[in-house]
């Protein structure tokens, strides 16, 4: 038989503070890489769970293995993203207070397949009856269908969330499954209107014309191949090989009456619609007029978005303004029509977006009589938001995602310290300080009041006269020129830094360095769309759209928030949310940018330990004492071992402990007792006793 010792050889160990070399960042990547050729995709950090993403199905999630991870502890068994859901419900049940599972990693590292089976876990092993089982279907079919409006194919994975996602989901006092919400965050409505090459548009744009019957498809007057649509076409890719659109299209079908859902018709000829305005095309009169070149699109717009004709194409070549209390008309040049055209598609589909999120809530929503009698509920909130994201080409989008990674790290460091510290406290036992980076100054350059990028870009946006995204980097330059964490090409000196362009920011974040290009910036913080515009999709008799598109908002003359304040704003409800919550974390890898399975990239998983801050994670975690555990579990455990004192043995728990480590032999300077756990110093020690109870 093959030893203890030579096993861990092979497949690493499962909790990095067993690491003898925990300062090593070789000897942490080299766990993970035996692991990973073990199939042993997930790997503990104390309570984090680290998983890599293996591209292949695994046979670990049946309804079989969620039974074994039922009510057992983390060092019972293998770890596993079920036991990381299993042992977040049991808290919750047992010390009633809400929990939070925060779910990070790159882009294509499995956050959402996590999300999924953390769902799916809760779905089958908690206690239901019919409704709550009819609960947990809407809870597990909301996915395809918000999966299908907000995810994307992406050179970096196939079915990329586009969008970020925060769930509740609420128990009742016998911990069943009661109600859910979702927030969502930033959708990136920049792809209806473009895409990059070998990349697509939103996944229900493929599957509506895949899937959807011949009858279907002549009512909507769409023809089956995407290449006909101006919107469709960009990336050049209109087929991805793992990706069933026929098949998903049936899905989300299905999944829509579950979520209660009868709208189906409108929801779609809004989805046309948005194809139909990417084909409707502008000509240049000799007098520099624009004129729609081609009327038939906008016979098919009325029909579908149920608006009137001559206003839309009034709205699509013509801009109004108030002037001195005066309505003006004035024309659009060729290209204003074209960004007037694109915004449309943009606000219609993010709006349609927003509205089903809205939709989906209502059908997860806690039942009146429900919620009247559920005073002792307690909520698991699921955060799956985008991580921390480095293009050739970074634009607004990856400022604010980057921005909420900041974010995040700021709550993981306060939390995780502050539990720690919290845990040495009540235990009793000395805490010794762990140096990090606080990358608080981070959060300051860009959300400060006045001073921060956000507030610049506001202003600039709002400033009268002429702005533009150049004036924006140099009023960025004069405020904030000479912080730590902010560059341009120019240097202190006068001179220019070459390696830089001249429309580029850099920040230092906490993660690496990462180039911002200008461009574009006013108009995505501005996010406007035409009045009258506005006007036309208000009066549309689409319920949807007259729903998405209300009339206060066009008599309104206050300016809406600009999109980073709005995203900020959003980030500090969140940061209260999850900050009331008791976390745990779920730091998922991407092995190779190749989507294959087998593959670990060193180069890649490196990085990505860095920007995670597992080091660092490993370090607070070993801060004296790699391993701990509660009395009774350790004594429940390690008992046998000592067969002279028990079963026989009475008394307090912390004197069992301590005669039971006496027998074993244990020096006292490599363990520690606490009030109720006891604190070893060395993985060895432990791993000695461990290989004894095998012997
Ligand atoms: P994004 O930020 O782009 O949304 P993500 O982190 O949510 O990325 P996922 O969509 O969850 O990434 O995963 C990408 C792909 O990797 C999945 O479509 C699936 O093919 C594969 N994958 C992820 N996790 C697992 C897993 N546990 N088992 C098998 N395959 C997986
Ligand atoms: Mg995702």
């Amino acid at each position: 038989m093959e030893s203890a010792l030579t096993a861990r050889d092979r497949v690493g160990v499962q909790d990095f503070v067993l690491l003898e070399n925990y300062n090593s960042e070789a000897a942490f990547i080299e766990n993970l890489r035996r692991r990973f050729k073990e199939n042993l995709i997930y790997t503990y950090i104390g309570s984090v769970l680290v998983s890599v993403n293996p591209y292949k199905e695994l046979e670990i999630y049946s309804k079989q293995q969620m039974e074994r991870y039922r009510g057992v502890s983390f060092y019972e068994i293998s770890p596993h993203i079920y036991a990381v859901s299993d042992n977040t419900y049991r808290a919750m049940r047992t010390e009633r207070k809400d929990q939070c599972i925060l779910i990070s990693g790159e882009s294509g590292a499995g956050k959402t397949e996590a999300s999924k089976k953390i769902l799916l876990y809760y779905a089958v092993t908690c206690p239901m009856n019919d409704h709550m089982a009819a609960l947990g279907d809407r809870l597990l079919q909301s996915n395809p269908v918000l999966e299908a409006f907000g995810n994307a194919k992406t050179l970096r994975n196939d079915n990329s969330s586009r969008f970020g996602k925060y769930m509740d989901v609420q128990f009742d006092f016998r911990g069943a499954p009661v109600g859910g919400h979702i927030l969502n965050y930033l959708l990136e409505k920049s792809r209806v209107v473009h895409q990059n090459h070998g990349e697509r548009n939103f996944h229900i744009f493929y599957q509506l014309l895949e899937g959807g019957d011949e009858d279907l498809l002549n009512t909507l007057d769409l023809e089956r191949n995407p290449q006909n649509y101006q919107y469709l076409v960009k990336g050049n890719c209109p087929r991805v090989s793992s990706i069933s659109d026929k098949n998903n299209w049936k899905v989300v079908m299905k999944a829509l009456p579950v979520i209660g859902f009868t709208e189906e018709e409108k929801l779609l000829n809004i989805i046309a619609g948005v194809l139909h305005l990417g084909n409707t095309q502008f000509g240049e009169g000799e007098e520099g007029e624009t004129y729609i070149t081609t009327e038939t699109q906008i016979t098919k717009l009325v029909k579908l978005l149920g608006v009137d004709g001559s206003a839309l194409r009034e709205a699509l070549t013509h801009k109004k303004l108030t002037a001195k209390g005066e309505e003006m008309i004035s024309p659009l040049n060729f290209e204003q029509a074209i960004s007037a055209r694109d915004a449309l598609a943009k606000a219609v589909y993010g709006r349609t977006f927003t509205w089903l999120v809205e939709k989906i809530n209502q059908s997860l929503a806690l039942k009146d009589e429900i919620y009247h009698s559920n005073k002792g509920s307690s909520v698991i909130g699921l955060l799956d938001i985008y991580g921390f994201e480095v293009l050739q080409h970074n634009s607004f989008e990856q400022f604010c995602i980057n921005y909420c990674n900041e974010k995040l790290q700021q709550l993981f460091i306060e939390l995780t310290l502050r539990s720690e510290q919290e845990e040495y406290e009540t235990e009793g036992i000395a805490w010794e300080t762990v140096q990090y980076f606080d990358n608080k100054i981070i959060c300051d350059l860009i959300e400060e009041k006045h001073k921060g990028i956000i507030s610049i870009l506001d202003e600039e946006c709002l400033r009268p006269g002429e702005t533009c995204d150049v004036s924006f980097l140099e009023k960025l330059e004069d405020t904030l020129g000479g912080h730590p964490h902010f560059v341009t090409h120019k240097l202190a000196n006068g001179k220019t830094r070459r390696v830089m362009s001249r429309e580029e920011f850099r920040l230092l974040h906490y993660a690496g360095e990462v180039n911002y290009n200008v461009n574009g910036f006013l108009d995505k913080n501005n996010d406007l769309l035409n009045r009258n515009l506005k006007e036309v999709m208000c009066q549309s008799d689409n319920q949807i759209l007259s729903r998405c598109f209300r009339r206060e908002e066009v008599m309104d003359q206050k300016r809406p928030e600009m999109a980073a304040t709005q995203f900020k704003n959003s980030l500090m409800k969140l940061m209260e949310i999850l900050m009331s919550k008791e976390p745990s974390y779920v730091r998922c890898i991407k092995p190779n940018d190749a989507k294959q399975p087998g593959r670990f990239d060193e180069v890649l998983v490196r990085h990505q330990v860095k920007y995670l801050g597992l080091m660092e994670n490993l370090r607070v975690r070993r801060a004296g004492f790699a391993y701990r555990r509660r009395f009774e579990a350790f004594l429940q455990r390690y008992k046998p071992l000592c067969p002279e004192t028990w079963p026989n043995w009475h008394g307090r728990l912390v004197d069992g402990v301590s005669t039971l480590v006496n027998h074993l032999g244990y020096k006292p300077e490599e363990y520690k007792l606490g009030r109720s756990k006891i604190f070893i110093r060395f993985p060895k020690t432990l791993f000695t006793t461990e290989d004894a109870l095998e012997a």
